[in-house]
């Protein structure tokens, strides 16, 4: 997709009020709301749509973004219903399902899963559509951030051309690439978490009956879980998040390691008993890490290009249009009103990080075996249950009662620690050793 318009700066430097880069859920969210609120948006990105990402199951939260976007049709004409989750545990001898229409707030019952290239290609033809100049097969390759007078960018494309941008405000959506985050010396590895994966797509997978067909299922196993993922094509996505120690042991290749990996978990080999691989397994680093800044004058970081924690609760996509929606807000605010910009930059900082606060604590613990024996034991004194889902489905950034829920669960964790004293305190001294960074240095995946 390439918008020839006065917005391409052929060897000239075009200008624009904001110049977004990477066409990724966030960047293309972004692009839509700003262009619709009748900015000059540039989107550029480095790849051409429809291209492979991993992330596919998404959350209820999701659903209402859809709509303000005006793409919910489209998305259910390509996602597989997901309307909850199963967990299983080896050290439990069974398995439990929980379903988003318990949660608080029953509104939101489910949500999809979703081929990623299929996904991320309608979110950008809809920013194109409510009109922003989106050029693809554009890699950004330097930027100047020069304050109030807005930043310079420079992009090159698939002949090697290069094209200057002045745009009024920079929005880095550039995810896992972290583009500004790398320049500025920004990045910092996450000390309390780390985790590599492997994951690959199968044809022909035993799913869930009936109306659970499209449910996550979470494998707990020894080096950490599965994910299994229904796709509506019927295949359907399988990855073990593991230890990085463990993925650093491997000696065959991904595809090999990924089928002795499953081996491993009986009730991920049970599912895939019938199935066959299609084409090869990747593996990833998916070393959790946050950028020092988010925000600053002239220009915000938003999803992936900011932080990544992991990919349990399935929050990357969610996180990242929630932060373009915010971000959106933030962006208008301090182009129209450049008195109220500093508040607008507190209040985007701010609720962006207390999410992923939110998200990360249960992130960090769930294979401890005190939080799975609650997973898999779930009562709903005091609500909790209900809270607990509610965090599953995504409920975290509107003010609801589900808070002093969660806190009251986290007492419950804490209890349950101490009246396991030994097993807690051996999981906390695997895990702090485990999650020791193999190579000493982050790794995008
Ligand atoms: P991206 O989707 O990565 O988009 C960034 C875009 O920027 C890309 O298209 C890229 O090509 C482009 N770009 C990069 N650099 C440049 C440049 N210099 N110039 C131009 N363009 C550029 N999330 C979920 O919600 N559910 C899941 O089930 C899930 N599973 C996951 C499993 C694994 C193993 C991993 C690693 C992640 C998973 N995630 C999941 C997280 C999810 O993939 C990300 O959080 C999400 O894609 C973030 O969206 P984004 O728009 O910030 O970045």
């Amino acid at each position: 997709m390439e918008t020839n318009s006065s917005q391409s700066a052929g060897n000239a430097v075009a200008h624009c009020d904001v110049l977004i880069i990477g066409g990724g859920p966030a960047g293309s969210t972004a692009a839509a709301l700003l262009a619709q609120r009748g900015k000059q948006v540039v989107l550029l990105e480095k790849a051409h749509h429809p291209r492979f990402h991993i992330g596919e199951s998404l959350l209820p939260l999701n659903m209402p973004l859809f709509d303000k976007l005006g793409v919910t049709q489209q998305i259910s004409a390509i996602g597989m219903p997901k309307y909850g989750a199963q967990f299983v545990s080896p050290d439990h001898n069974k398995e439990v399902s929980v379903e988003f229409a318990d949660a608080m707030d029953k509104s939101f019952p489910y949500s999809y899963q979703v081929r990623r290239s299929v996904f991320d290609h309608v979110l950008i033809k809809n920013a194109a559509a409510k009109g922003a100049h989106v050029f693809e097969g554009h890699r950004v390759t330097h930027v100047e951030l020069n304050g109030a007078d807005g930043a310079r960018v420079t992009a090159q494309d698939e002949q090697g051309q290069t094209q200057q941008w002045h745009a009024r405000y920079l929005v880095d959506a550039s995810g896992r690439d972290t583009f500004l985050a790398n320049k500025f010396d920004l990045k910092k590895k996450n000390s309390k978490h780390n985790s590599a994966a492997l994951f690959g797509h199968f044809e022909g997978a035993t799913r869930l009956p009936g109306k659970a067909e499209g449910n996550i299922t979470i494998f707990w196993f020894d080096h950490g879980w599965f994910w299994f993922i229904p796709l509506q094509d019927g295949t359907t996505s399988v990855g073990a998040v593991c230890w990085p120690y463990y993925l650093k042991a491997r000696k065959t290749s991904p595809t090999q390691f990924l089928l002795d990996t499953i081996a491993l978990c009986p009730g991920v080999a049970e599912r895939l008993k019938h199935a066959t691989l299609v084409g090869e397994a990747t593996a990833t680093g998916n070393y959790s890490y946050q950028s020092k800044r988010m925000v600053g004058e002239g220009y915000l970081l938003l999803g992936d290009a900011y932080a990544f924690i992991d990919p349990v609760f399935s929050t990357g996509v969610f996180l990242a249009m929630n932060s373009a929606f915010l971000g959106a807000e933030t962006i208008a605010t301090c182009l129209d009103q450049p008195q109220r910009a500093a508040q607008a930059m507190r209040q985007f900082d701010t609720t962006i990080r207390n999410a992923l606060k939110t998200f990360s604590w249960f992130i960090y613990r769930v294979t401890t075996p005190t939080l799975r024996d609650l997973f898999m034991a779930p009562r709903n004194v005091f609500r909790v249950q209900e809270a607990m889902l509610s965090l599953l489905a995504g409920d975290v950034f509107r003010d609801t009662p589900i808070r002093s829920r969660l806190s009251f669960f986290k007492g419950i964790y804490y209890l349950n620690n101490l009246m396991h004293l030994k097993r807690s305190f051996a999981a906390w001294r695997r895990r702090k050793l485990m999650i020791r960074d193999p190579r000493s240095e982050i790794a995008a995946g």
